[in-house]
């Protein structure tokens, strides 16, 4: 039996319940089967009879029921559910939202800009090999690619990733009965990254787009954009210029100012830019040596010690940092055999 309680910050977010963030706002944290993030927050809202949830959980057992039980203890079921509003198509976030629909029949919107990745993810799966072996390959990590490919990549089950109802796009109104959302294009996390915006109460549903305890991976997607750090940075500005909100991640617990984490996160990827920028300067020519080069995490980890999965995203967002720093001037950047291979821009 799981009783509704008020969020307390300060408490384990991803301890299973039901928590009240707000008048008619609910967060419900959801198991992942693998203990990386932990857990993700789906939040409930409710106007009236209408019922809309924002980000799902991954569709695995035990997230469905301690869903079940935590719409139980709000008089409610999946069956009231009118829609779900998802942030971005990865498998935490998504697949729980399409095996609920084949049931009950809810909407799901999704932003637009997943589309590309999604009809890659159906194309794909005929052929075997992964989407990232394009990326992987520019980054000059062909160790890390066969390693990865001793080991199954598919990204879940076919059915999980069928296509939603409707797609939103930037600016796009959601009406929550008497409530009012505005969806706001944050690509960089992945293209179609939407946020939440509740302009009335000054509640900011940020999904991946802003997270209060980690940085975001860039980019990890299928049909990547070309520049997904200078995207995702230009929308953490788009974000800042915003009214100040209080920030409800989609994983750890709610939070004070958005506009704080922020300029912490800001900071953070000029501090790493400097240090990939100083990789190449110290003789490192791709993305993947300069990523063998670093340290990782807070606990300042090597490469090769982050496991398989990891790696490929340390890699893959060194070479996103590359990449901007080629934009902003300071690098240059020739392929060969397509793999890309950087050196200092005043170099000769
Ligand atoms: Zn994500």
């Amino acid at each position: 039996m799981v009783d509704v309680t008020a969020d307390d910050p300060t408490a384990d977010w991803t301890m299973p319940g039901v928590y009240e963030v707000a008048p008619g706002i609910h967060r419900i944290p959801l198991p992942l089967p693998n203990d990386g993030l932990r857990a993700v927050n789906v939040y409930v809202i409710t106007a009236g009879d209408t019922l809309v949830v924002i980000d799902s959980g991954w569709a695995i057992d035990t997230a469905r029921e301690q869903f079940a039980a935590a719409l139980a203890a709000l008089g409610a079921g999946f069956g009231d559910i009118e829609r779900f509003l998802i942030t971005h198509a990865h498998l935490d976030h998504y697949t729980q939202a399409v095996v609920l629909r084949r049931e009950f029949g809810m909407r799901i919107a999704l932003g637009k800009d997943e589309q590309p990745t999604l009809d890659l993810i159906a194309r794909d799966r005929s052929k075997g090999g992964s989407p990232f072996d394009g990326r992987l390959w520019a980054a000059g990590a062909r160790a890390l690619q066969e390693r990865l490919a001793a080991v199954d990549r598919r990204p879940g089950d076919q059915a999980m990733w069928e296509l939603p109802d409707e797609w939103l796009t930037d600016r796009d109104t959601v009406r929550v009965g008497q409530r009012q959302l505005d969806a706001i294009a944050t690509p960089g996390h992945t293209r179609g990254h939407l946020v939440f915006l509740e302009g009335a109460t000054g509640l900011l549903f940020a999904g991946d787009h802003v997270l209060p305890h980690i940085t975001p991976s860039i980019g990890f997607e299928g049909a990547a954009a070309d520049f997904p750090l200078r995207d995702y940075l230009d929308s953490l500005r788009l974000v800042r210029a915003l009214p100040d909100t209080r920030l409800l991640p989609a994983h750890g617990p709610v939070g004070g100012s958005t506009h704080k984490r922020v300029d912490a996160l800001l900071e953070h990827h000029d501090r790493r830019l400097e240090i990939i920028y100083g990789m190449i300067e110290r003789g490192a020519s791709t993305a993947a040596e300069a990523a063998g080069a670093m340290t990782w995490t807070r606990r300042e980890r090597t490469l090769a010690e982050l496991g398989l999965f990891n790696e490929m995203l340390a890699v893959l967002e060194t070479m996103s940092h590359l990449d901007v720093l080629v934009l902003q001037g300071r690098l240059s950047v020739t392929e060969v055999d397509g793999t890309r291979h950087y050196v200092l821009a005043d170099s000769p």
